[in-house]
């Protein structure tokens, strides 16, 4: 019982591992460059077994369990350079220099300076073993060597204390011997260590068998072989440490190196050991120089640290200015779909714009090439802060593409247009971005500032305006249109008289009103006498502006509420609010004069030719429809006609 909790308390403390902060340091230097190289990457997690182990288990279980799964490049692909970012800056950067005479106690269990440069030599020495005796994957006899040590380093490093006393009662033991010995002192030896941080982390399946194999004789792995346990990875495996010892890096310094087994002899029989030595002695070298290249000091640490934090924090502030805009943009859009066919959107674009992007002031500056000037169109600002005075002006140089793009602009940035446009708005810094060019010589352009106690635009800002510029050009273009669908469908085109279709609107507005008020109203029905033979004599486009200036001669003469209308070719309607049929015939009496005189005074212009109009009149009666009052206007005007022409009728 006693033992089960001493080893219980030992697997909590052993969760944890952190990586020395030379390795993060190399990694942060790595993560400043735009895209690392694997090589790279996987050259440092190689330098450093404490992050090579962390690597390992945060693979997918099924991964794990797979046929290659002790790939460690493979590994440091799947996990990602962001995730390994992660992992390498969770351990604290200011750690103390490492000394290799003061483990850094629990918190780096397996990375004490000691076990790492074991750990390093013996998966080198396990590799190129594998290497040089053609074992086929020398990258899982890499991170096989690389963990192989684990349990007695984990147990090792946990009893660091207990271990002194018991470190003397060792020397000399032979295996068997040594697990019972600690199991008697720590509650378990260090094969259980081994085997349970496997299945405690989820290090790869196969190590899972390979660390209990691996200090049996061979003969005994070889008759117990299972399924994933492969005999020669576990003698490459002894060879490595007992490569690892002989090159100067012991597992621990109470085991001293013994007498090779014979599979490991057998292993050393084709290979150089003096030269291998070497090798493990240049690799733990070079690890140690790849993750503190220039004995780097404290302060150079810090300053990589500060570096990369800078470069990280500006990437953040970089999408979350990204994202902003995107919101607004979409806000912006949303407020110019609601309100589509409300009339000009720019007043409510731009104040929108400035709210959701985060500027104090925007104004719509007007290029106008014909005068040379630049004048505020339109301005917007936030409470507490002073609007630009809309239609103040500075003079301004001719279209050489000035402001034909979204750009930041700031005093002393060289452009002299932009100057011009900081002192029109004053400021010392702005945003602009154009709008579409929807007139013709008509250029206009947005431009945001935080007003001159606000801080600078920044880099992306110009983009997020150029967006809602194109957006506020587009609804403006389909407010242009609508306005333009609209007109053609209520004015005529020739004379800008009303159409049928709204004079019909109107009198039956007129008919719902007056059916309620009581109040009376006219209808005026008129045709040009003998328009033919004016169109004959005279072309038809003598005719149209006939027909124009008839319009406007009507236009004149009625009263503001009244409605002059185009019914068909020459004939005319005049809609006459609150107007009896006395009134009526006043006013149509006069209308007809007036054309009459018009004609006379153009006599000469139309060679003699009279112009004349023939009008019915008719006063709306209670109850009575529109096409009914047509009606009885237009028998009227029949009458005028056959009585003559160049009178007025008036209805029954
Ligand atoms: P009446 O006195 O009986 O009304 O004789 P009229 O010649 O005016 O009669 P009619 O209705 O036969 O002729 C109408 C003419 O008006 C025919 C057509 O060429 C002309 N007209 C209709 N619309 C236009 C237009 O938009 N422009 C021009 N120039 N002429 C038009
Ligand atoms: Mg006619
Ligand atoms: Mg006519």
């Amino acid at each position: 019982m006693h033992s089960l909790h001493k080893a219980q308390l030992a697997l909590q403390r052993i969760q944890a591992i952190s990586s020395p902060s030379a390795a993060v340091v190399r990694w942060l230097e790595l993560s400043l460059v735009d895209a690392p190289s694997l090589k790279d990457i996987a050259a440092l997690v190689r330098s450093d077994p404490g992050l090579a182990i962390e690597v390992l288990r945060r693979r997918k279980v099924d991964e794990r369990k797979r046929k290659y799964a002790l790939n460690l490049t493979a590994a440091v692909e799947e996990l990602g350079v962001a995730e390994l970012r992660e992992l390498a800056l969770r351990s604290d950067i200011r750690q103390p220099a490492e000394c290799p005479t003061s483990p850094t106690g629990p918190a780096s269990t397996t990375c004490t300076p000691l076990s790492r440069a074991h750990a390093l030599a013996c998966a080198t020495a396990a590799m190129e073993i594998a290497r040089q005796t053609h074992y086929p994957e020398p990258e899982h006899a890499y991170c096989a060597g690389l963990l192989s040590s684990i349990g007695l380093l984990a147990l090792h490093d946990l009893y660091e204390c207990e271990w002194r006393e018991f470190g003397a009662s060792i020397v000399g033991q032979d295996l068997h011997h040594l697990l019972e010995l600690e199991r008697e002192a720590f509650g378990l030896d260090h094969e259980n260590v081994g085997v349970v941080l496997c299945e405690v982390w989820n290090l790869p399946f196969e190590l899972h068998d390979l660390l209990a194999a691996q200090y049996r004789s061979i003969g005994q792995v070889e008759r117990a072989v299972t399924g994933t346990v492969d005999a020669q990875l576990v003698s490459v495996i002894r060879a490595a440490q007992f490569a690892a010892q002989e090159a100067g890096f012991p597992l621990l310094s109470e085991l001293k190196p013994e007498a090779p087994p014979a599979d490991v002899a057998r292993l050393f029989d084709g290979i150089d050991l003096q030269s291998l030595l070497e090798t493990l002695r240049a690799a733990v070298t070079h690890a140690t120089a790849l993750v503190a290249p220039g004995e780097r000091r404290p302060e150079e640490e810090l300053h990589t640290m500060l570096e990369v934090n800078r470069e990280l924090k500006s990437r953040l502030m970089a999408t979350e200015q990204r994202l902003r805009a995107e919101v607004s943009v979409n806000n912006v859009l949303q407020y110019g779909l609601r309100r589509l066919g409300d009339g000009d959107p720019l007043p409510g674009v731009m104040f929108h714009a400035m709210e959701s992007i985060g500027f104090r002031r925007i104004c719509c500056l007007e290029l106008n090439s014909a005068e040379s000037k630049l004048e505020v169109s339109l301005s917007a600002a936030s409470s507490g802060v002073s609007r630009v005075a809309e239609r103040i002006w500075i003079p301004f140089p001719t279209d050489k593409g000035y402001l034909s793009s979204p750009t930041l602009i700031s005093r002393n940035d060289g452009v002299a247009a932009h100057q011009l446009v900081l002192e029109l708005v004053g400021v010392s810094s702005a945003v602009l971005a154009p709008l579409q060019e929807l007139t013709p010589g008509k250029r206009q352009v947005l431009c945001a500032d935080r007003g001159s106690a606000g801080s600078a635009p920044v880099p992306g800002e110009e983009r997020a305006l150029g967006i809602i510029a194109d957006q506020a050009s587009l609804l403006m273009k389909y407010e242009q249109l609508s306005r333009e669908k609209e007109r053609m469908a209520t004015q005529d085109p020739l004379t800008g008289a009303a159409t049928r279709r709204r004079m019909m609107e109107r009198l039956e507005f007129l008919i719902s009103q007056c059916e309620r008020t009581r109040m009376p109203f006219s209808l005026l029905i008129m045709d040009l006498d003998h328009f033919k033979k004016f169109n004959d004599t005279m072309g038809h486009q003598t005719g149209d502006r006939l027909l124009q200036d008839l319009v406007k001669l009507l236009g004149n003469a009625v009263r503001k509420g009244d409605l002059v209308a185009r019914y068909g070719g020459e004939e005319f309607v005049v809609l006459l609010a609150n107007c009896d049929s006395v009134g009526a015939a006043t006013v149509a009496e006069d209308l007809r004069s007036d054309v009459f005189k018009y004609g006379l005074t153009n006599l000469e212009t139309y060679r003699g030719m009279q112009v004349s109009i023939s009008m019915g009149a008719a006063q709306w009666q209670p109850g009575e429809s529109a096409l009914a009052l047509i009606g009885r206007a237009d028998a009227a005007l029949y009458e005028a006609k056959h009585g003559g022409r160049n009178q007025v009728k008036m209805a029954a």
